[in-house]
């Protein structure tokens, strides 16, 4: 796992041309990391890979995660939820986070068809935002009030000295 304060975190992900047996391994892997860390989505740069995937699993292991290739969001909702939040990049932080409330996702499958996630909402809505935004560079502090962000600082600063690295 990486952790905040690591640059692979800040990185745009680049989109998957071919869906190789390395892509589906790192496919594996991930699953493997999020159930592990009892994740509910992980996308590659959390562990330390640039390929635009993300997998999803709002259930906690009662069902096959979402794999995402090359997710893109196509509908949001204009309604808004603002729930607590973490990752598993940030850990022991925990925020409320502003989030469209429905929005559908198009990607690809470790086969390479295309589907659409219509309508997501709630856990797995804001899942969707969640690991679309870390293939973006985005993390979800980010998105925090400034008040907020001042609240966490300290946590953030003792974070990034000793994130960086691989732990
Ligand atoms: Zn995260």
């Amino acid at each position: 796992m990486h952790y905040y304060g690591d640059s692979i975190l800040r990185t745009t992900a680049t989109p998957v041309s071919d869906i190789d047996d390395d892509l589906k391994a790192l496919a594996a892997a991930m699953i493997v990391t999020m159930r592990h860390e009892n994740g509910v989505g992980l996308a590659a740069t959390q562990i330390g890979r640039t390929q635009k995937i993300a997998i999803i699993d709002p259930t906690g292991g009662e069902a096959d995660p979402y794999i995402l290739i090359n997710p893109e969001i196509v509908y949001v909702s204009p309604e808004t939820m603002i729930e607590d939040e973490g990752c598993l990049s940030v850990p022991t932080i925990w925020q409320p986070v502003k989030r469209h409330k429905c929005v559908s996702v198009k990607a690809r499958d470790l086969d390479g068809r295309e589907y659409t996630i219509e309508n997501a909402d709630g856990r797995l809505a804001r899942a969707i935002q969640h690991e679309v935004d870390h293939l973006n560079g985005i993390l979800f502090i980010d998105r925090l009030s400034p008040m907020q962000r001042r609240l966490i600082n300290g946590k953030l600063k003792k974070l990034a000295k000793s994130g960086g690295e691989e732990k």
